[in-house]
Parts: C-alpha cells; sequence; structure tokens
C-alpha cells in the first residue's frame, strides 16, 4: 500500500474519534446510553422485521409461482396422458378387430376343415364375475376411461388366451390330420401308363367264374404280369400269404382304421411286419388264386369295411383308362 495507505488510514481514524467524541458530548451520559440501547433495539427489531416480511413475501411469492408452474406442468402431463390413453384405446380397437378376424377364420376355417367342435360362445365372450377388480380406480380423475380402458385390456388378454390355446387345439389336429393324409391309401398302385384297363369296378357283380351275383370288393386293374404294384400310403405289412381265392396277397395297416389290400401277384417284395412308404414296391401283377387273367386285384377297407378305391384317387387319374363292361 505504501505512504499514501497510511495516510489514509490515519485520516479515518482521526475522524472517527472526532464523531464519537461529538455523539456523547452534549447530553446527560446515562440517560444517553439508555436511549441509545433502546434506539438500537428499536432499529435492530425493526430491521429483523422488514428482512422477515421480505422473506415471507419471497418465500410466498416464489412458492406461488413455483406451483402455478407445477399446476402448468401436471396440467400438460395430464393431457398428455388423456391423449395417451385415448391413443392406446385405438390401437386397441384395432386389435379387438384383429382378434375377432382371428376369431372368425379359426371357426369357419381351420376348425371347420379340421372337422373340430367350434369354440363355445361362452368361452370365447371371456366374461368377468365376482369382486369388481376396478375399483381401485373409482373416484379418480377420468376414472371412467381407466376403468373402461383396464376392461378392455382384461378382455383381450382373456381371449388371447382363449384363442392361444384354440389354435394350440388346431395345430395338434393339424399334425394329426398331416399324418392321416401321409398314410391314407391316395395313388394308384400300378403306373398310370400300365393299366390297360379297369376290369371290373367296386360293387354288385355277376362273378365271371362264379356266374352269379356276388359284391366286389375292390377294382381290378389289368396290367402285364410282373408290372411293380406299390403302397398306397404309408403303413405297415401285416399279412402276405396265399389263398385259393385271393392268390398271392399282402395286406398294409395304414393306421386310423385304414387297410389296403392287394391281390393275385405273381411274386411277394414284402414282409410282414415290413413298414412301407407311399409309392414302395410291395409285389408284381400276376394272375394266381381265383383269377381269369393277369390282373390285379386292389381294396380298401376303412374299419374292416370294403369301401370304394376309386374315391380315393384323383378323379382325373382314371380318366381315359378303358373299363370293362
Ligand atoms: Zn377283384
Amino acid at each position: 500500500m505504501g505512504d499514501f495507505g497510511n495516510k489514509v488510514l490515519f485520516l479515518n481514524k482521526n475522524i472517527m474519534q472526532t464523531h464519537s467524541y461529538r455523539l456523547y458530548a452534549d447530553v446527560d451520559l446515562n440517560y444517553k446510553k439508555k436511549g441509545i440501547k433502546q434506539q438500537l433495539y428499536n432499529s435492530i427489531l425493526l430491521k429483523l422485521l422488514f428482512v422477515l416480511v421480505v422473506t415471507a413475501v419471497f418465500y410466498f411469492g416464489i412458492s406461488f409461482v413455483l406451483k402455478q408452474k407445477q399446476q402448468k406442468l401436471l396440467e400438460a402431463e395430464r393431457k398428455h396422458l388423456l391423449e395417451q390413453f385415448l391413443y392406446l384405446n385405438q390401437r386397441m380397437s384395432k386389435a379387438e378387430k384383429a382378434l375377432l378376424q382371428i376369431q372368425d377364420e379359426e371357426e369357419n376355417t381351420y376348425r371347420y376343415v379340421l372337422g373340430l367342435n367350434p369354440l363355445p360362445e361362452s368361452m370365447k365372450e371371456a366374461g368377468f364375475g365376482g369382486t369388481n377388480p376396478y375399483s381401485k380406480y373409482e373416484g379418480l380423475v377420468n376414472s371412467d376411461l381407466l376403468i373402461s380402458t383396464a376392461k378392455r385390456i382384461d378382455i383381450l388378454a382373456k381371449k388371447l388366451a382363449v384363442q392361444s390355446k384354440s389354435f394350440e387345439e388346431i395345430i395338434r389336429a393339424a399334425k394329426i390330420r398331416e399324418d392321416k393324409i401321409a398314410r391314407i391309401p391316395s395313388i394308384l398302385p400300378l403306373d398310370r401308363k400300365k393299366i390297360r384297363k379297369i376290369a371290373s369296378p367296386f360293387g354288385m357283380r355277376k362273378h365271371p367264374i362264379l356266374r352269379k351275383y356276388k359284391m366286389h370288393k375292390g377294382i381290378d386293374l389289368v396290367a402285364k404280369k410282373g408290372t411293380p404294384v406299390m403302397s398306397t400310403g404309408i403303413g405297415k405289412v401285416i399279412k402276405t400269404g396265399y389263398t385259393r381265392t385271393a392268390g398271392r396277397y399282402v395286406k398294409i395297416d395304414h393306421g386310423y382304421g385304414y387297410v389296403s389290400m392287394y391281390l393275385h401277384l405273381s411274386k411277394i417284395l414284402v414282409k410282414k411286419g415290413e413298414k412301407v412308404k407311399r409309392g414302395d414296391v410291395i409285389g408284381l401283377v400276376g394272375n394266381t388264386g381265383r383269377s381269369t387273367g393277369t390282373h390285379l386285384h386292389y381294396e380298401i377297407q376303412i374299419n374292416g369295411k370294403a369301401v370304394n378305391p376309386e374315391y380315393f384317387f384323383d378323379k382325373r387319374l382314371l380318366k381315359g383308362i378303358k373299363r370293362a363292361r
């Protein structure tokens, strides 16, 4: 600070001394001391009061502003939430619509095609009984919207659960159907080009040897001796052998009550117990047993009852093949 600084300090000290001397000079000291105390006390009180009032005003002012700001924020948030809820409801409408479509397809296509019973209405309509699970939303702002949204979500969830169970059932049924389709006899037992004619159809006929009306339980397909005979579906050979009427024959079990039989063979190429695929060669066309010419007698039974094999082929397959009268 140097000389200049010291001089200023000295000056200040002088002034302060003169000033305080003047204050104490012209009145009674005791009285004056008391008055000063009171005055000091009053002024401190006043200042304190002032500070307090200012603080209070400031505090309330700020909190008012903050509250207003908060109110605005809350209001904005509430608006936003409401919009979200309405949007959610819109999306749920879409989901409900999609579900209805799925239910319709499921009922009128999948379940119908697979021969499954339709789902009971009561199961599809997922109702709610007993206690009111939405009482917690009551008395709130927008409680109607909250309750209706919660209800819609719950119903949708229940319906989806029912639907998913139904689809499991459909998938199971479809797998069985797929297996069944692979097993059930459905192709011609001979190469179509090698069939010369259908000598005898399924049904009542005058027997060519016995000369009397008898049920013909299969169809007779004429082909050259040695023409390969194929299994018409996946299955298991349950019988092979020779009888006076059937000649050499093969019997295949396809499951689901379906059995196919191949008679009058010249040669058997499978053994009992053997598993066969559709199209596997199981024997050769011949003229063994009670037969008037080289041909294959092909027969299908369902639960032991002979049915017309022609119902199992695509009709177009037999188109153009000659038929004996
Ligand atoms: Zn026959």
